[in-house]
């Protein structure tokens, strides 16, 4: 799981760099809100933790042009120097923010909060998943992944996983039933 950690204080970087990569998730680092926004754009993670407070643009707006811009789902942490009073709480939920970690960071704080992420990951991926309904060959059934190569159904569609499928001809049988209709045609009556 990639995570992108927005901070512009090395110290907390490279804490929570540490303990994701304990966790199994694949840290990337931005010191500022602007570089934070650039890196979610191309390098999609599917957790932003951001410091409130950082240069360039906020946590909370940057959460809000992730909420409004960001094509895809992202699991938002907000990080804070003192636990947020109820006020910032309720702007911070306003603006997108899903949860909350008071610096300096608990690891077990950390891991409960990324056990939620990846649950909520997880439906936001299968809901993702049936509302792009994956293209299915109606002659030899397989399936098209997300490179665009034809599989096995079972290959691409995980069991049991709820999937929607559009109908079509893969590659190769639209090539044969071209080839089948210039042989028809050109056969003599
Ligand atoms: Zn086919």
């Amino acid at each position: 799981m990639k995570v992108l950690i927005a901070d512009d204080e090395y110290v907390t970087r490279l804490m929570l760099d540490a303990a994701l990569r304990e966790h199994g998730c694949e840290p990337i680092e931005a010191v500022d809100g602007r570089s934070a926004w650039d890196m979610i754009i191309r390098e999609e993670p599917q957790i932003v933790i951001s410091d409130w407070v950082m240069p360039e643009i906020t946590g909370l707006d940057l959460c809000q042009r992730v909420r409004d811009q960001a094509g895809h789902y992202v699991y938002f942490i907000l990080l804070t120097n003192r636990a947020p009073t109820r006020s910032n709480r309720e702007m911070a939920l306003r603006a997108g923010v899903d949860d909350f970690l008071t610096k300096p960071i608990n690891p077990e704080e950390l891991a409960m909060r990324l056990g939620v992420a990846r649950r909520l990951i997880g439906f936001a991926d299968r809901a993702g998943r049936i509302d792009q309904a994956l293209p299915s060959c109606r002659r030899c059934r397989r399936v098209a992944n997300a490179d665009g190569e034809w599989c096995a159904m079972e290959v691409v569609v995980p069991e049991g996983e709820p999937v929607a499928f559009t109908y079509t001809d893969c590659p190769e049988c639209a090539a044969e039933r071209a080839r089948v209709r210039t042989r028809s045609s050109a056969a003599p009556f």
